[in-house]
């Protein structure tokens, strides 16, 4: 059985449904995650399902897949990143189940699971660490091998401490 897809779900009850829910998201409806992009118009499709099959423990497992885009670091345009990933997560775990399932937690609030909220955890967990285009050659300046120059650097730091103590000191 497919249901609808919605914000907040009471796992105790979807627990014994066995229902399975896909649908979209939208960017803004993920402010954390759109604050990392560069335009926030991209559909987020997920589906999922509550299960106490795999641990014998209340988890949401499901898949993830979008389109985002990113700025690159190396010529500061937008660059296109593809994510498409599964995810398993106990709800509600001790630690000791999470150590013994190797499995991270989610936390309800009151039984109801805010899935939108695990979606955006997801996918930040899932960006790239340093978002950069493939071709290395997409900044004009920038070379593979481009070392720094060997004189930048090479100023003394404690000269600078030395002009910050003889400054008279401000206000009074
Ligand atoms: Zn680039």
């Amino acid at each position: 059985m497919q249901g609808k897809l919605q914000q907040r779900y009471r796992v105790a009850r979807e627990l014994g449904q066995n229902s399975e829910f896909a649908g979209e998201f939208s960017l803004p409806q993920l402010p954390r995650l759109s604050t990392l992009v560069v335009k926030d118009d991209a559909e987020i499709r997920v589906r999922f399902e509550f299960t106490e099959n795999r641990y014998q423990h209340p988890s949401i497992r499901g898949h993830i897949e979008t389109r985002l885009q990113l700025e690159c670091q190396r010529c500061l345009k937008p660059m296109s990143q593809s994510l498409d990933f599964d995810f398993d997560l106990l709800i509600d775990a001790s630690d000791d189940d999470v150590q013994s399932f190797q499995t991270d937690t989610v936390w309800t609030d009151d039984g109801y699971l805010d899935v939108l909220e695990v979606v955006e955890d997801e996918l930040i967990l899932a960006l790239p660490l340093i978002s950069m285009h493939e071709d290395v050659s997409c900044h004009q300046h920038w070379q593979p091998d481009s070392l720094p120059e060997p004189d930048e650097g090479r100023n003394n730091p404690f000269a600078v401490l030395a002009t910050l103590k003889g400054k008279p000191t401000e206000g009074g």
